[in-house]
């Protein structure tokens, strides 16, 4: 693409933004910014780690509790490691919480963010995209965040495929971010790199969609490759997705009036630190003797079954319910079933919920 229509296409999605760029929480818009607010990088932080693998309607609630109860990363910093978990609980991906909770200490520590993307990195669950994205957006840095939004944008702008492999796709992901840093390359001395991603990021939520980009209100129509090849819905060319295994194993949920018994999961690992029923390993074949690591020779009742999609693979728990009259000498904590249900991750929660009677988990 020649200077100039990289130019003119810079001004088109500047102006798009300007007019359409969306509402949210944590973002300070274009005219905001040009009265002289900037953004706060712990918010721009908190958003992009709630939003790793959720979608803005289920995050934001969370991220409002969040900067409510503790408005700082410093106050984060100060949280308890049960406390955060238990406003987690339903965000999913529990190495997140743990990881944003290491790094809200760790910012602590340094005094603020750092405001290059190679410095994010160091902190602890800062990847290469969520290190861009708030180098960018907090910091105005003149780097590349390609979420899955942009990703989309510029594989249809450049009309970039690949052979749908994984090895072909991993190509294509490094040709689409260098054409997404050459975009930020080019941007006037006067634009800011911060608004340029999250336009492209709204423009690739709202106008140029998964199924059915609007072509004909995208500021990019003129220069867009793929709509010139009349389909442009056959960009990204991603890898096929391999199918995702099951593991099964059982939940035991021990009762005692409105008490039912947690155990906290070693802190590594899935679910690592968070509380959950007690249950057994989780394998693929199905275990020979579902009640062989129940925590106590208990009256086990069979309840039923719940499932939980997890990154690599989807699991069935199968749940089992006692009830006790004394507290019996178990490892555990006793939570009453209120506690409980907020304290869990979802997959502890279903189990839990089932096994009280169906009621349902957030
Ligand atoms: S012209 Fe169409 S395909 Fe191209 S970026 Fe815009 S919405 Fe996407």
């Amino acid at each position: 693409m020649s200077t100039n229509s990289l130019k003119k296409l810079l001004t088109a999605v500047d102006r798009w933004y300007r007019r359409h760029g969306r509402k949210l929480p944590w973002r300070i818009g274009p005219a905001e910014r040009d009265a002289g607010e900037t953004p706060d990088p712990y918010l721009v932080w908190l958003s992009e780690v709630m939003l790793q693998q959720t979608t803005i309607p289920h995050a934001t609630p969370y991220f409002d509790a969040f900067r409510k109860r503790w408005p700082t990363v410093q106050k984060l910093a100060k949280a308890s490691w049960d406390d955060v978990s238990a406003s987690w609980a339903g965000l999913g991906y529990y190495s997140r919480a743990r990881n944003l909770h290491a790094c809200a200490k760790a910012v602590a520590e340094l005094g603020g963010f750092p405001q290059d993307a190679a410095s994010l990195r160091q902190l602890p669950g800062i990847g290469p995209y969520t290190a861009a994205a708030i180098a960018s957006i907090a910091f105005d840095e003149r780097v590349a965040p390609v979420d899955g939004n942009i990703e989309r944008v510029v594989s249809r702008l450049h009309a970039i495929g690949s052979d749908g492999t994984e090895a072909g796709w991993r190509a294509a992901k490094q040709v689409i971010s260098a054409h997404a840093q050459a975009l930020v390359n080019a941007l006037p001395k006067n634009h800011r790199a911060g608004d340029l991603a999250q336009a492209l990021m709204d423009l690739g939520a709202t106008v140029c969609t998964p199924k059915n980009p609007n072509c004909l209100i995208c500021p990019l129509a003129e220069f867009c490759e793929a709509r010139a090849q009349g389909d442009p819905e056959r960009y990204p060319v991603k890898a096929e997705k391999k199918a995702t295994p099951t593991r099964h194993g059982s939940a035991f949920v021990l009762l005692r009036n409105d008490e039912v018994l947690l155990i906290r999961r070693p802190p590594s690992g899935l679910l690592g630190g968070m509380m959950m029923p007690p249950t057994s390993a989780w394998s693929e074949a199905k275990p020979e003797d579902p009640l062989g690591e129940a925590p106590g020779k208990f009256a086990w009742n069979h309840i039923g079954e719940v499932r939980h999609v997890f990154t690599h693979f989807a699991l069935k728990l199968t749940v089992y319910r006692a009830e006790v009259i004394a507290r019996p000498k178990v490892h555990g904590e006793w939570l009453t079933h209120e506690a409980a249900l907020a304290a869990l991750p979802t997959v502890g929660r279903k189990a839990v919920a089932l096994a009280l009677g169906g009621a349902r988990p957030r």
